[in-house]
């Protein structure tokens, strides 16, 4: 038994040399606390800085240290899918490697675990030194979402969580692209709990996640688990068409049987403007979906690995 990995933690990093080795001392810290062997599995997504030194550097000195390397930036949901590709304890934890999730809310996470719970998501009660934007754009997120979806996204929680390896199993079958890890562990469903924190300010360097990226990480997040999208273009398409068939009708009578011609180069233009704006948006709303069956058709690997670290030749066999 004294063998067998009881917990992994899957740390993807992105250019964190900065932070990565609190990060390391930290976790350790609050692992070797736990009661069982652990792995700890940074998952190098890509970074063009020292943090693959760094990490081999722990691993030299560290036998529950693994490195997952990427041949190139794949993103976050990616690294996290890749580190539980890997993962071979009973419980596998995800946290990010930059300090704002404490792992010691890891120790409070298994002793859910241990009563039963195949979940336990981290929800953050406050999120310290964040810019207004990004907690305003987070909650403006999180709501839009609720309401798009019919899977029950919990509000305010990140892919900061415990997830049994029941869980684990199921999320590996999942072999979507677009991949919006902490809906599709929502969608998986079995027995889901939560613990409170306060997420900290980052440890040091800035975050990875450029307005660019959170945008196409909210649009996977909507297109994943929702076609409203595709439904508010028939509902606005079927309501102008209603109501331009009964202007229609309006301007036919008044040039039949009044006076009053309606004129106006104006409004036609106007008008020409505002739909065909509005033709080229929902247009784009279906191009979302299509792109993503595409990504979907074309069955590439979802990630390239460069090196693993951390394994006996025989465990890395036996991870693939
Ligand atoms: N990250 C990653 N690949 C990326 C972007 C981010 O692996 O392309 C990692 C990053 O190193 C961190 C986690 O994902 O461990 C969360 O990123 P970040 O802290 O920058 O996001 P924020 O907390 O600002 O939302
Ligand atoms: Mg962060």
């Amino acid at each position: 038994m004294e063998n067998k990995v009881k917990y992994s933690v899957i740390v993807p990093m992105y250019n964190e040399e900065e932070v990565i080795e609190h990060t390391y001392g930290r976790l350790k810290e609050v692992m070797d606390r736990a009661d069982g062997r652990y792995e700890l599995i940074f998952v190098n997504d890509g970074s063009k800085d020292r943090s693959v030194e760094l990490v081999k550097s722990f691993s030299a000195n560290d036998q529950n240290v693994r490195l997952i390397d990427f041949s190139r930036n794949f993103g976050h949901q990616i690294a996290i899918t890749a580190g539980m590709d890997y993962a071979k304890g009973d419980a596998v934890v995800v946290i990010d490697a930059d300090l704002q999730d404490p792992p010691e809310v890891i120790l409070d996470m298994i002793a859910k675990w241990k009563d039963g719970y195949e979940v336990v998501y981290g929800r953050r009660l406050k999120r310290k030194g964040e810019t207004l934007f990004k907690k305003l754009t987070a909650l403006a997120f999180y709501r839009l979402l609720r309401s798009m979806t019919n899977v029950d996204i919990p509000l305010d929680t990140g892919d900061f969580r415990l997830i049994d390896r029941k869980v684990c199993d199921v999320l590996r079958g999942l072999k979507e692209k677009n991949r919006f890890v902490r809906g599709l562990i929502s969608w998986i469903g079995f027995k889901q709990t939560s613990v409170e924190y306060v997420r900290e300010e980052r440890f040091a360097g800035e975050t990875k996640y450029p307005l660019k990226k959170m945008i196409s990480f909210a649009l996977d997040g909507i297109t994943s688990f929702s076609y409203k999208p595709l439904k508010i273009a028939t509902y606005l398409g079927f309501f102008l068409s209603l109501g331009s068939f009964i202007y229609l009708l309006v301007v036919l009578y008044q040039r039949l049987f009044t006076d009053t011609t309606e004129t106006g180069w104006t409004t036609i233009v106007a008008l020409n403007l505002l739909f065909n704006g509005i033709i080229l948006l929902l247009l784009g709303v279906i191009g979302e979906y299509i792109g993503r069956i595409y990504d979907e058709s074309k069955n590439r690997p979802l990630y390239i690995v460069r090196e693993v670290e951390g394994y006996s030749e025989q465990a890395s066999e036996e991870a693939r």
